[in-house]
């Protein structure tokens, strides 16, 4: 079995070949073009799905709202314009005829670390990767759940804060703009006068001992943590992964081990809360994990 996954994202696009053992054979990325549009991206898709042979599956991680039956677009913000309303599935199986299966990237992230990664032996655990926004995934003995409208799990948009800051989303005080990274910046450029700060700059001064760093950052955990405790007493998880750059910093994942049971009622803490360990090939494998899993022949 020789699945080709692709991890299409705002900014590039993720290729690999991978067996039935979950071993990416090769792997490469290529640049996204976002603002060219959806038609000229999902054509880019083709091209480059043109350039493989002897694959039996194709699986598809993209960025936007996905119909998984389908294999189309349902909603996506205007990052990619017209890539709402996409048809991947169809387009990519009338082209080749080969099956082809399509997922959410936040759920093909969730699915690569359940059957390949950090949740392997877990049926049911949730996911939450931290960047720009927030997202998250809720895998349920060992399948996305997905709710009425294959939109469940905008961990990012539970709302902390009543009346606070506005969101990308049109409302205010959702989680992922106090607990995304992108808020962790905005915070240390706003009260340490900062610029041209990022994530791996700002734990550079941590670790070196910067306290008007640390006390942002400890705050900005706070918020972090106050979203997972919400999170744990409505799905009483065995486990969490957290994904994103910024979770892979020890400091990060140590402080939320040690204050997390806090917060929580006693018949909750033992809620394991570990790193994601697949990196940006997470996407990849748990796309090619779905098209191993649908059915071999269009
Ligand atoms: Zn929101």
């Amino acid at each position: 079995m020789r699945v080709l996954a692709l991890d299409i994202g705002g900014t590039s696009i993720k290729i690999g070949i991978i067996n039935k053992h979950g071993e990416i054979l090769e792997s490469s990325e290529v640049p996204t073009f976002a603002k060219e549009g959806g038609e000229v991206l999902i054509n880019r898709v083709l091209d480059i799905i043109g350039r493989y042979d002897n694959i039996d599956r194709i699986g598809i991680s993209a960025t936007g709202q996905v119909d998984p039956i389908e294999g189309k677009i349902i909603f996506a913000t205007d990052n990619i314009p017209g890539w709402t309303g996409i048809e991947i599935k169809r387009r990519i199986e009338e082209k080749y005829k080969i099956s082809t299966a399509v997922e959410n990237d936040v759920n093909a992230a969730a699915l690569g670390e359940a059957y390949f990664g950090a949740a392997i032996g877990n049926e049911s655990f949730l996911c939450l990767t931290y960047g720009t926004g927030v997202g998250g995934a809720i895998i349920e003995k060992g399948e996305i759940y997905r709710g009425n409208l294959n939109s469940a799990g905008e961990f990012g948009h539970i709302i902390t804060h009543v009346g606070g800051r506005d969101c990308t989303c049109g409302g205010k005080g959702c989680y992922e703009t106090y607990a995304s990274t992108t808020s962790l910046v905005r915070q240390v450029k706003e009260k340490l006068g900062m610029e041209d700060v990022n994530g791996r700059i700002i734990f550079d001064y941590l670790n070196k001992g910067n306290h008007d760093i640390k006390n942002i950052v400890d705050k900005w955990l706070q918020e972090v943590i106050m979203g997972l405790v919400s999170l744990i007493h409505i799905f009483n998880p065995s486990l969490i992964v957290l994904g994103g750059g910024i979770m892979s910093q020890t400091y990060i994942i140590d402080y939320i081990r040690e204050n997390l049971p806090n917060y929580v009622m006693p018949n909750y803490k033992e809620v394991k809360v570990v790193q994601a360990s697949l990196g940006n090939n997470a996407g990849i494998l748990g796309a090619a994990h779905l098209a191993m899993k649908a059915k071999p022949r269009i």
